[in-house]
């Protein structure tokens, strides 16, 4: 681990040793590396014995506070803990994939990925992440990327997920941007955000472990290894990371991969038995009336694979607009609109289009509450499932569907990830591969949480997060992992 260490904290030594040198001299070289080595491991031990020791100092303290029972506030007391205790495992996750890198057990996985739909699902994976802190999340790329790409999966997300979640973290205001390039094998990947940026003088020390800068500890949360594994894992796989920043100007990581494109498309998995995969007769129009982009994207995701045209409006005026222009077949149509009122958007296609165009409304409300219009011909309460939908569109359009071979799958009685929709079939398996890593350092609460998103998916994912949380709650964490594991098996 020394020697790694060493280039981390002290980026010359054994490097440094002259090729045609003397033995002699090659002697007090390998010595003089060898105590660098050494001095690096010890300060990183330091770092790492402080680190520990201030969270764990807070939980001691508070826990006898609460003992001994000295008028203090118990539950204020329990949140230090808990974020103490947080804190600790981020540093414990932190420490075990260094100690991964390091000691060689890091194999990457060469795997041919869909690189566009990649970069989507990792844009909205962290989507909300950015919504919460009013940021515009983008993701610039040119019109043609490669379809597929070899990369290992795992890591180069967690590599853009590092870089992603920090500049969202050191952004207050303005937009975090993934601007993806490709030319000659050659990806380049550079996360822009408008944040606060660093200090030339900071530039290169924030990839060494434990190192955090621009502002007191603890105004931000981190334990400062992100940067340290994302730069490990990038040299791993063969590529460069680069930093332009200044102080109040934002900052731009940027990672420079070869990433080859197989030769051929590789083949598709066969679609689930019984799964619609398409429809029968003329092109249908659907236009989807939302405010929420993530909702949007989901129900864009399911029913354009159908052959599908979809349109989207994220307002009512807008929405309005799109009706006249492509007179759709179908229009989905969310009630709470934002500010504005679905049902009088509803009535106002209905005086424009007549009986001919079909209306369903979208709610998470039932139908019959206060204020509901009459002008609809279907409702679907949110979050729906997928054949939800699928039943409804065949219930207003009359389509006929088109199945893949076989028989449709009977219910399964332990759900895996056969019973999710293909469309979150690679996000749930990006959150199973994360379960599975958390699972192997026995972090609850990040395990719950990611249980939690997993779930937050789509209505299908639901009986499979319970099932996952039935597990956890028996700490049968091998039943966890092996569930997350048939997850992802189903996915690939
Ligand atoms: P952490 O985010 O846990 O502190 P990292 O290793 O990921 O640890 O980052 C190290 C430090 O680098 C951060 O504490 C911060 O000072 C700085 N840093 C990283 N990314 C950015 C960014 N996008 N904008 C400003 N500072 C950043």
């Amino acid at each position: 681990m020394a020697g790694r260490i060493l280039d981390w904290l002290k980026r010359d030594g054994a490097e440094g040793a002259p090729s045609e040198a003397d033995a002699l001299a090659r002697l007090v070289a390998a010595k003089d590396a060898a105590e660098a080595a050494n001095e690096a491991k010890t300060r990183f031990l330091a770092s790492v014995a402080h680190e520990i020791r201030s969270p764990l100092n807070a939980i001691y303290g508070y826990a006898q506070l609460i003992e001994r029972g000295e008028g203090r506030d118990a539950l204020a007391a329990a949140k230090v803990i808990r974020r103490s205790a947080e804190h600790l495992a981020h540093l414990v996750e932190g420490l075990l994939d260094i100690a991964q890198v390091e000691g060689g057990a890091m194999t990457l996985t060469r795997e041919a990925i869909r690189f566009p739909e990649f970069l989507d699902q990792l844009i909205a994976m962290l989507d909300l992440q950015a919504q919460a802190k009013g940021l515009a999340l983008v993701l610039e790329r040119p019109e043609r990327l490669p379809e597929f790409v070899h990369a290992d999966p795992k890591r180069l997300r967690q590599v853009l997920i590092n870089l992603l979640a920090n500049a969202i973290k050191f952004t207050d205001h303005g937009s975090v941007t993934l601007k993806v390039d490709y030319r000659n094998q050659l990806a380049t990947f550079t996360v822009i955000d408008t944040g606060i940026g660093i200090a030339p003088e900071d530039a290169s020390r924030i990839f060494a472990p434990f190192e955090r800068v621009g502002g007191p500890a603890g105004e931000r949360p981190g334990v400062g290894l992100g940067l340290a594994i994302t730069q490990a894992l990038v040299h791993i796989m063969g590529g460069e990371i680069l930093l332009e920043s200044a102080p109040g100007e934002g900052s731009r990581f940027s990672v420079r991969l070869m990433l080859s494109q197989p030769l051929s498309p590789p083949s598709e998995p066969a679609p689930q038995a019984g799964a619609v995969t398409g429809y029968l007769g003329r092109e249908r129009w659907v236009l989807l009336i939302d405010d929420e982009p993530a909702h949007l994207a989901v129900v864009c995701g399911l029913l354009e694979p159908l052959g599908f045209q979809v349109r989207t409006a994220r307002d009512a005026a807008s929405g309005l607009a799109l009706a006249a222009q492509v007179q759709p077949d179908l229009v989905l149509c969310d009630v709470a609109l934002g500010g504005e009122n679905g049902w009088e958007v509803a009535a106002l296609l209905r005086r424009r289009h007549g009986a001919a165009l079909r209306i369903v409304m979208l709610s998470g409300e039932a139908p019959h509450s206060e204020g509901a219009g009459t002008d609809h011909d279907g409702f679907i309460m949110k979050p729906f499932a997928f054949d939800a939908l699928i039943d409804m569109i065949e219930g207003q359009l009359g389509v006929e569907w088109v199945r893949a071979a076989g028989e449709p799958r009977a219910a399964p009685t332990q759900p895996t990830a056969v019973a999710l929709p293909r469309i979150i079939a690679p996000v749930a398996a990006a959150h199973c591969a994360e379960i599975e890593r958390l699972v192997r350092i026995g972090h609850v609460r990040a395990i719950e949480a990611e249980i939690d998103r997993l779930a937050a998916l789509a209505p299908e994912a639901a009986p499979l997060a319970e099932q996952m949380r039935v597990s956890l709650d028996s700490f049968d964490l091998k039943a966890l992992s092996n569930l997350a594991k048939s997850v992802r098996a189903d996915a690939a």
